[in-house]
Order: structure tokens, then C-alpha cells, then sequence
């Protein structure tokens, strides 16, 4: 089977394995776990932000990250189909007490007009004010759309003459800088606070990082904490997204050309696929889906009529081409 369900699926490397089972630990609720230091330490460090902090999910990550901004009863503004909105179920809501507006953008791209437009100030104990604007890059369920740089540079200013904070779910960003060149501490420059995955394209098993300040880093660990997300001897995951960082950041190239490979067997144009996302569309997507399983090709159907691809570190040029094969000759 060629799995193009998704990035999350990959399997830990021998090489990965390795460096996990070397990995010096200790209990990092009581911030012994050198392995896990070494981590935040250096991701920080690629973004260019003060400190960050490991957590089991990115889906924790997001919200311990939008949480550092976004207090009970404020909103935060969102494209409609960001992960955050869309796919976390509900848990700012839950955990926060915030609320979401959303504008619409088919490539999930920042609308600096729309977001002017929809900017709440504070008007006093009658209204819920705007405290954060979050963009999603890459931007999954818009197949993996990475943001204008111009934009977020644009966004970075409004919002500070706006007097709000930017959020940033880069749980692709690695994606977004290997299709650009531009340095992650660029993309880092436009946040207050971001979270970062590193267990979809770059390969590790487990594990996410909150990226901010000193301060947000340090409120994040007790709301952490108190999530139930403290973790023990956790430098042996840590030390696979080490490892990912290492040798797993580069190599995001070939699946990017994995993809392009993938959309022109779709009819989809190449030049629209910025990073490892495919999304195509399909007039009985379920049906497509259960007709390339069959062909030995996994692939997922993301609404009725859309199926998405996606390429990893599991899936090889030579997978790239016969699952390519396998979905020209479904149509
Ligand atoms: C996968 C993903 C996350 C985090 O997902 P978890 O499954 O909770 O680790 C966050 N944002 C985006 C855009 C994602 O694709």
C-alpha cells in the first residue's frame, strides 16, 4: 500500500530509532530532561524567538499558544478552514473561553482588507474585542498553500498598529520555507507566538513546540501542566524531532516534487501545488477513494467531491510514480 492519507503517518527511521533509544533523560516536569532543553532551545533559536516549549500535540500547541493572547470573552480572527477552527474541536473555546470569526480565502491566504474590516476594538464591557489574528502556513485544508511573505509583513504591521497580537499554526512552516528559501526566523519575525509540528512531513513520532517569548513560554508551561500535558522522561521523543530537524528538513523538497508528480496524474496544475498537499477534485470522492485503495493506493476523501493527497518522508519517488500511474488510469 502507498499511504497518501496524510504526513502524520510516517514511521520512525532506523536512524531515528536510534537516536531515541541514545537519548539522555530526565523527569522534565521538574525541567531535568537535557534532551528535551536541546530541543526548545534550538527550535526557538530556528525562529527566533525567545523560548519554546515541547508539548504531545500541535493541537495542544495551538492552544496554548493562541491562550497567551486571547483572554475569556475576547476573539480571535481565523481563515474559515484554519486547522484551529476547523479541526481542534472546539477546544479554544472549551479551555479559553475565546470566540472565532473567520474570513474566507479558497487559498487560506491573509485578507489584510477583510481583517480590517472585521477588527474589533475595545469598546468597553459590552462587546468582545479582537485580541489576536491567527494564519495557518502552510495552510493544510487549503492543500498546503504556503502565505505571501508580503502579506504576513503587511499583517505583522496592521496588527501592531491595531494593537492585536498574530498567532501562527506552523505545523508546516519547515514545508513553507523549503518551498521559498525564506529563513524560518523571517516567517518567526511575523508571530508573537507560534506552534510548530514535528511529527507530520519531518517524521518524528510524537511531538510539537509552542514558540514565543520568555514570558509566553513560561505561562504556557503551567497551562501545560495543568492540560495534563507534563511529561517525564520525554527526551526520547525529543530526541526524534532532533533528529527530524537534522536530516528530515531538506529533504521536504522531494516531496514537494512527489506532489507535483501526484497533481498532474490528477489533472490538477502542478504550478497550483506549493508544498505536499494535493487536493483534487472528484465527482464521487468516497467512490475514488475506495476504487484507488483497491489499486493499492491510499488517499482520503476531505468532503464529497474533493480527495486529498499528501506526501511524506514513507513515500518514494518510485511510490510517487506508481501511485501516480494508479490515479491517472482511475481519472
Ligand atoms: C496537524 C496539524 C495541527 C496539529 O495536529 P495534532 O494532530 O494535534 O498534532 C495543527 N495545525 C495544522 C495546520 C495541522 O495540519
Amino acid at each position: 500500500m502507498i499511504d497518501l492519507r496524510s504526513d502524520t503517518l510516517t514511521r520512525p527511521t532506523d536512524e531515528m530509532r536510534q537516536a531515541m533509544a541514545r537519548a539522555e533523560v530526565g523527569d522534565d516536569v521538574y525541567g531535568e530532561d537535557p534532551t528535551v532543553a536541546r530541543l526548545e532551545e534550538k527550535v526557538a533559536g530556528l525562529l527566533g524567538h525567545e523560548a519554546a516549549l515541547f508539548t504531545p500535540t500541535g493541537s495542544m500547541a495551538n492552544v496554548l499558544a493562541v491562550r497567551t493572547l486571547v483572554g475569556v470573552g475576547q476573539e480571535v480572527l481565523c481563515e474559515a478552514s484554519a486547522h484551529i477552527a476547523r479541526a481542534e474541536l472546539g477546544a479554544h473555546g472549551a479551555y479559553t473561553g475565546l470566540t472565532m470569526r473567520t474570513w474566507v480565502h479558497p487559498r487560506g491566504q491573509v485578507d489584510l482588507d477583510m481583517i480590517r474590516s472585521m477588527h474589533a476594538p475595545d469598546m468597553g464591557p459590552f462587546f468582545v474585542r479582537t485580541a489576536a489574528i491567527s494564519v495557518e502556513n502552510t495552510h493544510n485544508f487549503a492543500g498546503g498553500a504556503v502565505l505571501a511573505l508580503s502579506d504576513l509583513r503587511d499583517l505583522r504591521e496592521l496588527a501592531t498598529g491595531l494593537g492585536v497580537a498574530v498567532h501562527m499554526d506552523g505545523a508546516r512552516i519547515w514545508n513553507a520555507h523549503v518551498a521559498t528559501g525564506v529563513p524560518l526566523a523571517e516567517y518567526g519575525a511575523v508571530a508573537d507566538v507560534m506552534a510548530v509540528c514535528l511529527s507530520k512531513g519531518l517524521g518524528a513520532p510524537v511531538g510539537s513546540l509552542v514558540v514565543g517569548s520568555a514570558d509566553a513560554i513560561a505561562e504556557s508551561r503551567v497551562w501545560r501542566k495543568r492540560m495534563g500535558g507534563g511529561m517525564r522522561q520525554v527526551g526520547v521523543l525529543a530526541a526524534a524531532g532532533l533528529h527530524a530537524l537534522d536530516h528530515h528538513v531538506e529533504r521536504l523538497a522531494e516531496d514537494h516534487a512527489h506532489a507535483r508528480l501526484l497533481a498532474e496524474a490528477c489533472g490538477v496544475d502542478p504550478a497550483s501545488v506549493d508544498t505536499n498537499i494535493v487536493v483534487a477534485p472528484r465527482p464521487d470522492a468516497p467512490a475514488f477513494v475506495a476504487r484507488a485503495r483497491e489499486e493499492g493506493v491510499l488517499v482520503s476523501a476531505v468532503g464529497p467531491t474533493t480527495v486529498r493527497l499528501v506526501t511524506h518522508l514513507d513515500v518514494s519517488r518510485d511510490d510517487a510514480e506508481k501511485a501516480a500511474a494508479v490515479l491517472a488510469r482511475l481519472g
